[in-house]
């Protein structure tokens, strides 16, 4: 039977990061995805030149057209932009009943644009983080969801609880931005109380764009195969891993992490 996964994001035209990244991933470890783009970005390795959003009618359209003729077994979010379109992907996901969703908080670009309006944060916490099977911030990200700054493993774990106080069932804290002294280590929680970290070696490159939205990625692509979040996240962190560790080097900037791992 084929699997279908959902991922509702942003367009890089770049091709290393937000949908394609999805799209390229969901293949790669063999579902089929499908998409609803919440803006278009104008962008390649060297940063983001604009962003185009699409307008909020326009994303609820996508995802019903997809859920009502698809059976998806998990849903992803990367870029949502604004608070309204952040409003229609949680009103109009709830009206299909729970299904898997991750939830890659996206919001500052490496470059420095902004993914996500500043007027957007309080309603991704109080309108989509409560439906999360799992978030996947990295540590600037949880600094913002839990408003607290993070320098201390104890800052992550404090964080990490917030974060599932907001009503997310698991949480991996990526460690990605918190060098330790030649690996990163990620941090696994769960409301159901499971929790690991999971520690890798760490890798000089610069050809990095677009590891965050393959990551989440694969983590629903692994759910929506049946798999549980635990699972799933360990699973793609080994994808992650070696997708980083054979990064190419395209363009003149920051060259996308290989979705041919
Ligand atoms: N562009 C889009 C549409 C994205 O969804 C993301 C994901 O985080 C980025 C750019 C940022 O990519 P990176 O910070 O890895 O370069």
């Amino acid at each position: 039977m084929t699997v279908v996964a959902l991922t509702i994001a942003g367009s890089d035209s770049g091709g290393g990061a937000g949908i394609q990244a999805d799209l390229k991933t969901f293949q790669e470890l063999g579902v089929f995805g499908t998409s609803a783009l919440t803006a278009v970005t104008a962008q390649n390795t060297r940063g983001v030149h604009g962003v185009y959003p699409i307008d909020a009618q326009g994303v609820t359209a996508q995802i019903r057209a997809v859920m009502d003729d698809f059976n998806v077994g998990a849903v992803k979010t990367g870029m949502l932009f604004s608070a309204n379109i952040i409003q229609a992907v949680a009103e109009t996901l709830q009206s299909y009943g729970p299904s898997a969703l991750v939830i890659d908080p996206v919001m500052i670009a490496k470059g420095g644009a902004s993914l996500l309006l500043d007027e957007a944060v309080q309603a991704m916490k109080e309108l989509l983080i409560p439906l999360a099977s799992v978030i996947t911030p990295n540590i600037p990200e949880a600094e913002v969801l839990a408003s607290m700054s993070i320098k201390s493993d104890s800052d992550v774990v404090e964080a990490a609880n917030r974060l599932l106080k907001l009503g997310a069932k698991a949480v991996v804290m990526k460690g990605g931005h918190r060098r330790q002294a030649n690996y990163a280590e990620d941090l696994f929680l769960s409301a159901a109380g499971e929790r690991f970290t999971l520690r890798s070696e760490w890798i000089e490159t610069k050809d990095t764009h677009g590891t965050g939205c393959t990551f989440s990625a694969a983590i629903t692509a692994q759910i929506a195969q049946g798999k549980t979040i635990a699972e799933s996240v360990i699973t793609a962190k080994h994808f992650i891993q070696a997708a980083i560790a054979d990064g190419l080097t395209l363009g003149g900037g920051h060259g996308p992490t290989n979705h041919w791992a």
